[in-house]
């Protein structure tokens, strides 16, 4: 491809041409130089993404009239400077670019163009970053380690052709672990170290053969799948040495594309089992289909040249008749034929819509229960609120999405390519001189549609912006609205970044209307109707043509691009469905909770509680909590303490499998001796070991049912005592309705009555065990007295664990753990712990320095209370 040709195609996909000068020049390492240019035009504002990359156009330094293009990653983007730095390296005998780079100087300049489809997007948390690549792409992984969070897992792998790139500065993470490698083709490829790769996300660049078989090794030999393996060749051997080659001063061509890296038998071995990744599943929910889906594809191509036959076939009736043909015996076939074969086409038609229907009605069907069945089988603690809404997402509009992509976007597909190419394969056997031109509105269409999408990405990055600041003005605004009513205040701010989007709108879409239509009118049946008859007239007139065949062409050539277009718009929801996959395969991937062994029973009576050398982490390599230990003898009181994460809510959630433990385990310190919670079944620990949070959920029935919901038999008499001893009960007899309101139709309870309303219904469940994590201070103290003397009724004689904010209420404790950092760092009780140095006294005096308004009302102290009644 020649120089222009290939800019001319990137300016048509949303390219800009830029002059860049050389500011400075230095050398990072002997081979090794970083240039930083001025460049105005290019660095101006817009968004630079991660990783982007911009062509140089080097010149060819025999020859003064030709260019090369290499790919070089922004460095340091300044905007307001309009500067940017990119590397490059050095290495003997040069390529072009570097050569121009060996030579550069201050003030030199060189062009370049810039477009910002290229950027790093991993897919949502993989597991860990595996980032390889030579010192042609560390700008980029440098730039890549510089955006991953600091808890982020990475392996970055680099490939030194000389000893001295090994100099090269890379940018420190402190989850990265660097690896260099040698030269060679394949020593990329065999530094990855063999382990178990699950859910990783490989980034990988570097020379193009090398790309090749470390791609394959990826593949096959670690597991990943090529979805989840981002790669592309920074440079070819060959061609970036063309110069070397031309000089005479040749290396020997590499060998032919060596075979992946052989594996040992005991690295093989040493593997961990089958490593998979979560993009995996989406691909197998689709596999299911892919048979069906086939068969549909090759019934619909059979269909669309059935329904295309009866065109054809009218249209030779009309020729033969413009002939002189006036025989019924000779017309007549063709009419039944075609009459035929359009019923036959409508009929299988209708059969294959049904047919996909049921198979998405199965498929659906097939899904939901998976969904359902799934989310019966995570641990409680995944229901976080982002996990939540992703299962709405799954349920609702991904689905959604794969019914379109099960039903529709096959048989529209398959019809928008075979029924336009059939049909202009026919027409050129008719007259191929005019056929050929039906290409020509089809080209236009290709041309003005790129040439309304060049500089659309930068548009589409501001448009993002402006939707941004508009919905945070209006937001703003809306928050404000109360104050503003009441003190006065004109909105003035919100109204300007409302009308400077306008304009940005009608600045960039104003001028666009016009190329819109022409790309839309080129292609309408008009334009092709006009282009037919015009050329086809003087074709006739002319001679060229017989009038008959120009029926044909009226027939079958002017819903030509209208067919075309609808496929390439087809592919769309056809990529939405295929992520929409991915997201449901992701959660069908999401670690379950193992119940193989949870078959056992709890013997009625106390119950105390035992962490034993427990840990645990969310994330893998990642631990929230550190080798606790606790006790918690049956009938005693035990608080957590300690500052904001420090793991307290995560370990008072694990006696009820929120999640399991990583390490250790937890056991129920029973009549006849000690329990695992994973070895009894999820209804005896729930009846065993009870919740009371902050946040309560309730349900959508009535207020009685709320309170019985783990205990749905229980009589009216009790579930009226309980609420009674929550302090709930003359709430619940003022709504409408009484204990059969409904809530949220009949009644609305604040947020310190529904927590009164979330201990009656702990009370009545009775567990030997409690959770609870302390109510923070409510707005209104009435309620705040309420739900401690509630509290206080709930805590009875049971083994309570409580997660403590506010010190003051858990003075009479019978063990406070004082965490931090996922341990234990103190225990004891308050005097104790208040006598000795440590977090605990600090803890204790920073609250109570603390301004009195945001300080406990009333102490009151639940251990106090609760061991009271
Ligand atoms: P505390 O209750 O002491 O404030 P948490 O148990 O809530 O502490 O949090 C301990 C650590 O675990 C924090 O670093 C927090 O960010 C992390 N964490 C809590 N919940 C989740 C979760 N669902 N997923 C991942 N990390 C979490």
């Amino acid at each position: 491809m020649s120089a222009r040709f290939q800019r001319t195609m990137m300016k048509a996909l949303g390219a800009t041409d830029h002059i860049m000068t050389v500011l400075s020049v230095t050398d990072l390492t002997p081979g090794y130089r970083r240039i930083r240019f001025s460049a105005p035009t290019m660095i101006d504002g817009r968004e630079t993404p991660t990783a982007s990359f911009v062509r140089l156009w080097a010149p060819d330094p025999d020859d003064p009239d030709k260019v090369h293009q290499r790919g070089y990653t922004l460095v340091e983007p300044d905007a307001e400077k309009g500067e940017v730095s990119f590397d490059f390296v050095l290495h003997q005998p040069m390529g072009p670019a570097s050569a121009w780079a060996a030579a550069a100087q201050p003030g030199d300049t060189i062009a370049a163009s810039y477009y910002m489809f290229h950027k790093f997007e991993p897919p949502e948390n993989p597991e860990g970053y595996l980032l390889m690549g030579d010192p042609a792409a560390l700008p980029a992984i440098n730039a890549i380690l510089e955006v991953l969070p600091p808890e982020a897992d990475i392996v970055v792998i680099l490939q030194a052709h000389l000893p001295e790139d090994r100099d090269i500065p890379v940018t420190p993470h402190p989850g990265a672990e660097v690896i260099w490698t040698g030269p060679g083709t394949n020593a990329l490829a065999e530094a990855v170290p063999v382990r178990d790769w699950s859910n990783w996300y490989a980034w990988v660049a570097a020379e193009n053969a090398a790309i090749k078989v470390l791609r394959a090794t990826l593949n096959q030999t670690h597991g990943f799948p090529l979805t989840d393996i981002k790669h592309a060749a920074y440079w070819i051997r060959g061609k970036a040495m063309r110069l070397r080659k031309e000089s005479g001063a040749a290396e020997a061509e590499p060998a032919p594309l060596p075979p992946p890296p052989a594996e040992t038998v005991a690295a093989r071995e040493a593997a961990p089992a089958k490593p998979r990744w979560r993009s995996q599943r989406g691909q197998e929910l689709l596999d299911s289909l892919r048979w069906k889906l086939r068969a549909a594809g090759l019934l619909q191509a059979i269909i669309s040249l059935m329904q295309l036959a009866p065109l054809v076939l009218l249209a030779e009736l009309g020729r033969r008749l413009l002939g002189g043909e006036k025989s019924w015996d000779a017309l007549s076939p063709l009419i039944i034929w075609a009459v035929v074969l359009y019923g036959a086409a409508a009929t299988l038609s209708a059969v294959l819509m049904l047919w996909l229907h049921m198979v998405d009605a199965g498929f659906g069907h097939t899904l939901r229960q998976s969904i359902i069945a799934k989310l019966a089988r995570l641990p409680l603690g995944w229901f976080t609120d982002r996990n939540a809404a992703s299962v709405q997402q799954a349920v609702q509009e991904d689905a959604g999405r794969l019914h379109y992509m099960v039903t529709h976007a096959v048989p529209d597909i398959v019809a928008g390519i075979v029924t336009p190419v059939a049909a202009i394969a026919y027409l050129f056997t008719v007259d191929a001189a005019l056929a050929g031109l039906l290409f020509v509105p089809l080209l236009a269409f290709v041309f003005l549609f790129a040439n309304m999408m060049r500089g659309v990405a930068d548009k589409l990055v501001q448009y993002a912006n402006w939707t941004k600041r508009a919905n945070a003005a209006a937001g703003a605004f809306i928050d404000a609205l109360p104050v503003v009513r009441v003190f006065g205040g004109d909105g003035r701010s919100v109204r300007s970044v409302l009308e400077g989007q306008a304009s940005f709108i009608n600045g960039w879409q104003r001028p666009m209307a016009g190329r819109k239509v022409a790309a839309q009118l080129s292609i309408q049946p008009p334009s092709f109707l006009l282009l037919i008859v015009a050329v086809g007239s003087w074709r006739i007139i002319s001679g060229r043509m017989e009038a008959a065949d120009l029926l044909p062409f009226l027939f079958l050539g002017t819903a030509f691009g209208a067919q075309i277009t609808s496929v390439l718009y087809g592919f769309v929801p056809m990529r939405e469905a295929r992520q929409a996959a991915r997201r449901i395969g992701d959660l069908l991937e999401e670690t379950e909770l193992d119940r193989s062994r949870s078959t056992g029973v709890i013997p009625p009576g106390p119950l105390g509680l035992r962490f034993a050398d427990v840990s645990f982490g969310y994330r893998p390599r990642k631990p929230v909590l550190k080798s606790i230990d606790l006790v918690l003898a049956p009938g005693t009181l035990t608080a957590l303490v300690g500052p904001s994460g420090a793991g307290k809510s995560t370990l008072a959630g694990l006696p009820g499998r929120f999640h399991d433990v990583t390490e250790g385990s937890i056991r129920l310190l029973a009549s006849n001796g000690e329990i695992d919670i994973r070895d009894v079944t999820p209804e005896a620990l729930q009846r065993s070991v009870g919740f009371v949070f902050q946040d309560v959920r309730l349900i959508g029935g009535s207020l009685k049912d709320n309170i019985a919901l783990a205990r749905p038999g229980a009589s009216m008499a009790e579930i009226e005592a309980a609420a009674r001893a929550a302090q709930i009960h003359e709430r619940i007899v003022a709504a409408p309705r009484g204990y059969d309101s409904i809530v949220g139709d009949e009644v609305r309870l604040s947020g310190g009555e529904a927590q009164r309303l979330s201990i009656a219904r702990a009370l009545l469940a009775d567990p030997p065990i409690l959770v609870l994590d302390e109510a923070t201070a409510f707005a209104d103290p009435e309620s705040e007295h309420l739900v401690q003397k509630a509290l206080g009724a709930l805590i009875g004689r049971r083994t309570v664990l409580v997660v403590a904010h506010r010190l003051h209420t858990i003075v009479h404790a019978d063990c406070i753990a004082v965490m931090q950092d996922g341990r234990i760092v103190q225990r004891g009780r308050h005097e104790e712990l208040l006598a000795r140095p440590g977090l605990y006294r600090d803890l204790w005096q920073a609250g109570e320095k603390r301004p009195p308004e945001t300080k406990a009302p009333e102490p009151e102290t639940m251990a106090a209370e609760g061991k009271a009644s």
